[in-house]
C-alpha cells in the first residue's frame, strides 16, 4: 500500500489551477520541475490546459489508470471527490485541502466521511492538511508536494507531522548538499499514521536513516511497536515534542509537577530506541552521520588534528557525551613516529601539525585503523594554505571508502576558497562539520545508537505478592463518590496490599482514641493531620515529629485541631523514623502511554534543584537501579564521605512494586511517596497520596 503511495507513475491532481499562486498549479510545477517520470493529469472542470499539460474535467475521464491523486479543492466537496477517485480505481490520495478535523466537529464529520470512502475502495490517505509525498529516486522523481526544496537522491527519510517543520529539515539537508530518500508530512493523519511511515520507510533499503518530528501520538501503543522494531534496524531521529506548563499547573503531587506531556513523549523515545534531539539543527547533522558512515562498534575515538584548540574543544565534547580517548598501544606510536613530522604529538589526539601532507595523514588515519584500541576517527581539519588540501581530502575518502571504522571530519575553512576540498569530501561521503562540538555531538549520536543496539531487553519482575482486588476496591468506591484523593487510610491499605514496606501506622479517628491507638505504633511517634483539607501536611501544622509519650500526643493533637479546623479531621499516627536519606518515588498517568515514575532526593533536592529521573512502566530492575544512579545526588544514595547510604536494593525493589502497582491500577492518576526513608539497612515509605481518575 505504501510503496503505491511513495511510487506513483499517473498522478491526477483534483483542483489544478491555472493560477499561478495557487496550490494545485503549484503542485504541478513542483512535478514539472523535479522532472517527473510519469504522466501528470490536471483536473479542472473548465481550463482545457495547465502549464501546457492537457486538463480533464474529472479523474474519471482520464485515459489510463490513476496511481494517485492529489485533492486541493474546498473540503466540502473533498468525499465526492474521492468517490470519484475510487470508482477510477486510484491507489493513493494526498489531501492538501485544509477545512477538516482541524476546525471543530463539521471538519470532523467530513473527514470521517473521507476515510469511509477511501477505505470502500481500499484507497489510502496521507493528510488532509498535509503537503504530500516525495520520493527522489531517479526512477520517479515524485514531488507530490507543494513545497519549494527539490532534493536530490539520498538516504536519509524524513517523516513530519507538522509540515513547517519536515519544511525546514529538508531545506537544511539541501543547504548542506546532503540528499534525501522519501519525505512525507501528513497533517491531520486522518488515515495513514505516522508509525505506518516509519515501518515503511523502515524496510525501505535505501533509507539508512529515519529523521521524525511528531508533536503527539494519536495511538501510542501502535508508536510503541513499530519504534521497537524499527529503532533495531536503523537510527531513528527525532526532535524533542513541545512542552506544555498545563501539567504543571493542575498538579497536586511533585511527580504532577514535573511531569508533562513532552516529557511523556521523551520518554517513549528513549525507551524505545529513538534518538532525541533538542533542536532541528543537531538532528540533522547527526543525521548526516548516519546517512553517510558506518556505525561506531563503540566509544573509544582516535582524534587526528591539525590544530590545537579544536581538538580540545572536541576532546571536551566528546568526554561529555560519554565518550573515550583512549592512548594508543606502543606499537601505534612507533610506526608513527617513523613517519610524522619529529614535532608532531603522537598520543590521542594525534596532532599532525599544520604542514603535514596527504601521506601524513594517510599513516595517521591507517595506524588509527588498524589500532584495536579505537572504533572511530574524528579529523580536525582547518585548511593551511601552505598544503595540498584536495590531496589530503582525496585520502580521506579514500581510507573511509574501506568502510573499516566511522570517519567523521571538523572541517574549519573558507568555503569559497576551499570548495574543491569540500567537494571531494562530501562525494566521498565524508560527513563535515564547521565546529568541533557538532562533529563530536554527531559521533556521539551514533555511539548512543550503538549503545541502543546494544541494549540488553530488560522486563519488569512481576511480584505476585500482592492483593490486587482491594486496590481496585478501594478505588472503585472513591470513583463511585467522586472523590479524587484518597484518604490516608486508603492509600496505605493500598500500599500494605502491594506488600511494600510502611513505617507502622494507625489512624485515630478522634482524640478520645489517640492514647489507646498510640500503643499499636509505640512511640517514638509522628502525629499527622488526616483531613481532605490537609493535603500538604507540613506545610499548615498539621505534622507533629518525635512525640514521646501520652503527654506529648495530647499535646501535638491539640495543636493540629487548633490549626486545622476542618469537620473531618482524624490523626494519623506512624513510627518515627529519625534516620536515612529521604527521596520521592512519584507516578502520573499518561493516557495510552502508561505512567511515568520518577525518582529524587527529597527535601529541597526536588523541590528547588528538580534532581530527578523518570521512565515510563514497566520498568525493570535494571531501569529502576538507572533511575536511581541518573541523578545528579546519586552519590549521596551510595554513601558519601563517611555519611551513610541508602539500601539500593530496596528502592529498587521498591520502584519495580510501584511500576506493577500502577500498572495494575491505571486509574492511578498521580502518585507521591514522598519522603520514603532509606538507611543502609531498610527502606520505609513514611508518606504517601495517591490521587485518582474519576471519568
Ligand atoms: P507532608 O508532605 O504532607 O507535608 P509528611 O508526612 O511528608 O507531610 O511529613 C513532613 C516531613 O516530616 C517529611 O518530609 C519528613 O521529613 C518528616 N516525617 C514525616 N513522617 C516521618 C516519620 N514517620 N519519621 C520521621 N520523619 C518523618
Ligand atoms: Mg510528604
Amino acid at each position: 500500500m505504501l510503496h503505491d503511495l511513495f511510487h506513483p507513475k499517473t498522478v491526477a491532481v483534483i483542483g489544478a489551477s491555472t493560477k499561478d499562486l495557487s496550490i494545485g498549479n503549484v503542485i504541478i510545477k513542483n512535478l514539472l520541475r523535479y522532472q517527473f517520470k510519469g504522466t501528470i493529469y490536471p483536473i479542472n472542470p473548465k481550463a482545457p490546459q495547465i502549464r501546457g499539460i492537457k486538463a480533464y474535467s474529472s479523474i474519471l475521464n482520464c485515459p489510463t489508470d490513476v496511481d494517485l491523486a492529489h485533492i486541493s479543492i474546498p473540503s466540502k466537496f473533498v468525499p465526492q471527490a474521492i468517490e470519484e477517485c475510487g470508482q477510477k480505481g486510484v491507489k493513493s490520495i494526498v489531501i492538501n485541502s485544509a477545512g477538516f478535523k482541524e476546525i471543530g466537529p463539521e471538519g470532523e464529520q467530513l473527514q470521517k466521511l473521507a476515510v469511509e470512502t477511501a477505505h470502500k475502495y481500499n484507497m489510502r490517505i496521507i493528510g488532509p492538511n498535509c503537503q504530500g509525498i516525495i520520493n527522489s529516486d531517479p526512477d520517479y522523481n515524485a514531488y507530490c508536494n507543494f513545497t519549494f526544496t527539490y532534493p536530490k537522491p539520498g538516504n536519509i527519510s524524513i517523516v513530519a507531522q507538522s509540515g513547517g517543520v519536515g519544511a525546514v529539515i529538508m531545506q537544511r539537508f539541501f543547504d548542506l548538499d546532503q540528499g534525501v530518500r522519501f519525505y512525507a508530512s501528513n497533517g491531520n493523519a486522518c488515515d495513514l499514521s505516522i508509525p505506518e511511515i516509519i515501518e515503511y520507510y523502515g524496510n525501505d533499503e535505501q533509507t539508512k536513516v529515519i529523521v521524525l518530528y511528531v508533536e503527539s501520538f494519536s495511538d501510542p501503543q501502535e508508536f510503541i511497536k513499530v519504534a521497537k522494531k524499527v529503532s533495531k534496524k536503523k537510527p531513528i531521529l527525532a526532535m524533542r515534542a513541545g512542552k506544555t506548563e498545563e501539567g504543571a499547573k493542575a498538579a497536586l503531587s511533585h511527580t504532577g509537577g514535573l511531569v508533562d506531556s513532552g516529557l511523556a513523549i521523551d520518554l517513549v523515545f528513549s525507551k524505545y530506541g529513538i534518538l532525541t534531539f533538542s533542536d532541528e539543527e543537531e538532528m540533522c547533522q547527526s543525521a548526516i552521520s548516519f546517512a553517510n558512515q558506518i556505525i561506531p562498534t563503540g566509544k573509544r575515538v582516535g582524534l587526528i588534528t591539525d590544530t590545537g584548540g579544536p581538538a580540545i574543544i572536541a576532546t571536551d565534547s566528546l568526554v561529555q557525551g560519554g565518550l573515550t580517548l583512549p592512548d594508543l598501544s606502543e606499537q601505534t606510536k612507533a610506526s608513527l613516529s617513523k613517519i610524522l613530522f619529529a614535532d608532531a604529538s603522537i598520543a590521542n589526539p594525534i596532532d599532525v601539525l599544520a604542514t603535514a601532507n596527504a601521506n601524513h595523514y594517510k599513516a595517521a588515519m591507517e595506524a588509527l585503523i588498524q589500532e584495536d584500541n579505537v572504533d572511530s576517527i574524528l579529523i580536525n581539519f582547518v585548511t593551511p594554505p601552505f598544503v595540498d588540501c584536495e590531496a589530503i581530502a582525496r585520502e580521506i575518502v579514500k581510507i573511509s571508502q574501506l568502510k573499516k571504522k566511522t570517519i567523521i571530519c571538523n572541517l574549519m575553512t573558507d568555503r569559497s576558497q576551499w570548495g574543491e576540498t569540500i567537494k571531494i569530501m562530501n562525494d566521498g561521503n565524508i560527513p563535515c562539520y564547521e565546529f568541533p562540538e557538532s562533529a563530536a555531538k554527531a559521533l556521539t549520536s551514533m555511539v548512543n545508537y550503538r549503545n541502543i543496539l546494544n541494549k540488553r531487553e530488560t522486563t519488569a519482575e512481576v511480584h505476585h505478592d500482592r492483593e490486587y482486588s482491594i486496590s481496585q476496591k478501594i478505588i472503585e468506591k472513591a470513583k463511585s463518590e467522586k472523590r479524587e484523593v484518597l484518604e490516608a487510610s486508603e492509600v496505605y491499605r493500598i500500599l500494605e496490599s502491594y506488600n511494600l514496606p510502611l513505617a507502622k501506622w494507625a489512624i485515630a479517628k478522634n482524640k478520645n482514641e489517640l492514647i489507646e491507638v498510640a500503643k499499636s505504633v509505640g512511640y517514638p511517634l509522628v502525629l499527622k493531620a488526616d483531613s481532605k483539607e490537609a493535603i500538604h501536611k507540613s506545610d499548615i501544622g498539621g505534622v507533629v515529629l518525635n512525640i514521646k509519650n501520652d503527654e506529648e500526643l495530647k499535646a501535638a493533637a491539640n495543636q493540629i485541631s487548633n490549626k486545622i479546623q476542618a469537620d473531618d479531621l482524624k490523626f494519623f499516627l506512624q513510627e518515627f523514623k529519625p534516620d536515612g536519606h529521604e527521596v520521592i518515588i512519584g507516578a502520573k498517568s499518561y493516557p495510552g502511554i502508561g505512567h511515568v515514575l520518577m525518582f529524587g532526593l527529597g527535601g529541597i533536592f526536588v523541590e528547588l534543584l528538580k534532581d530527578v529521573s523518570f521512565e515510563l512502566t514497566p520498568v525493570s530492575n535494571v531501569e529502576a537501579e538507572e533511575m536511581i544512579n541518573s541523578i545528579k545526588a546519586s552519590k549521596l544514595l551510595h554513601g558519601y564521605r563517611g555519611k551513610e547510604g541508602a539500601n539500593i536494593n530496596s528502592l529498587i525493589s521498591l520502584i519495580s512494586k510501584i511500576s506493577q502497582l500502577v500498572s495494575e491500577n491505571p486509574e492511578i492518576d498521580e502518585m507521591d511517596l514522598n519522603p520514603v526513608k532509606s538507611t543502609p539497612t531498610s527502606t520505609l515509605i513514611v508518606d504517601a497520596r495517591i490521587k485518582i481518575n474519576i471519568g
